[in-house]
């Protein structure tokens, strides 16, 4: 293991035992156990894998999961239905419906259907605005794992130099608005972007989601820079089995990087874990009292 390594689920697995005493102390207080429903539609293997995931993390901090499957060829009514009657279940106080989702639904719809004090993946059109104006708002996990690692490993992010690459609703666009909320200055690049290794080069902070295997290379990494992969993208190998990275060229990065999340074991167990921070926020949140 390189010294620079920032490993995520080492931090996550702190995060979670930390939700995991919250939860004790919320059900000791206030009898309340704080509950996450999570929605798949279809059975795409890489969301169904999520969601198991998502499921054993919640138990095993002890709160209430619950798993709604809905068939591929569900209508839009029909996954409204279930998100109508999760909005009213004082049971469950997060709501994650696993995208994407089959061509027939409309997925901002859907999102937005769902009441915006149980939106725990924060994308609700509510959510954002609020967040974009600096209101109290539910963040969604990536971008929050992110910032959170970044803060721990950096401290004051302060008139740092932060490129995100990638500008999707769920991790580009809120991560740039989380980095300019701490004083960063920040750069959103896109497929539409001129000399990209360029504006890379210039980055203190650099966050790829672009989605492209081992697209940034080392020599786009300015020495010493802290490189947050947040992309996971399974590729072929030579001997005809698959594996993961991300969409860095993590080789070749970690000798430049002064600091660079693996993939996997990076960002991804980061989302799970403030996950469940996002569900117990939500549940304090719809009680009225104070995170413990
Ligand atoms: P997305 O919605 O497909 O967005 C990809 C972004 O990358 C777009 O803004 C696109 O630009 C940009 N892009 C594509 N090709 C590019 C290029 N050649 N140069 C520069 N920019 C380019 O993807 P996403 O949902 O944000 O996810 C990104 C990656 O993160 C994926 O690998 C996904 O699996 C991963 N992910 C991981 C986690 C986790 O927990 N670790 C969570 C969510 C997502 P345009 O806007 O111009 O098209």
């Amino acid at each position: 293991m390189s010294a620079n390594r920032i490993d995520g689920k080492k931090f996550a697995a702190r995060v979670r035992a930390r939700v995991a005493e919250q939860v004790k102390q919320l059900q000791k207080d206030h009898n309340l156990t704080p509950g996450l429903a999570v929605v798949l539609v279809g059975e795409d293997p890489a969301s169904q894998v999520y969601v198991r995931n998502k499921n054993k993390s919640t138990k095993e901090a002890g709160m209430k999961s619950e798993e709604i499957r809905l068939p591929i060829d569900a209508s839009q009514a029909e996954v409204l239905e279930v998100v109508e009657r999760l909005n009213a279940d004082p049971t469950i106080h997060g709501i994650l419906v696993q995208l994407p989702l089959p061509p027939q639904v409309d997925e901002m719809a859907v999102i937005n259907a769902i009441d915006p004090v149980k939106d725990v993946d924060g994308f609700h059109v509510i959510n954002t605005g609020r967040q974009a104006v600096g209101l109290e708002a539910m963040v969604p996990c990536t971008p929050l794992g992110c910032i959170t690692l970044l803060k721990e490993r950096l401290g004051d992010l302060s008139g740092l130099n932060a490129v995100v690459v990638g500008r999707s609703n769920i991790v580009g666009k809120p991560m740039a608005s989380l980095l300019l909320g701490e004083n960063c200055t920040v750069t959103i690049a896109h497929s539409r972007t001129k000399d990209l290794p360029a504006v890379c080069r210039a980055a203190d902070i650099l966050v790829a989601a672009v989605g492209r295997p081992e697209m940034i290379r080392g020599d786009w990494i300015k020495p010493g820079a802290t490189v947050i992969d947040v992309g996971i993208n399974r590729i072929e190998t030579e001997d005809g089995k698959t594996r993961l990275v991300g969409d860095v060229c993590y080789e070749e990065a970690e000798k430049v990087a002064g600091g660079i999340t693996p993939v996997p074991g990076g960002v991804g167990p980061m989302t799970i874990a403030f996950l469940l921070v996002n569900t117990v926020t939500a549940a304090c949140r719809s009680a009225g009292i104070k995170i413990p």
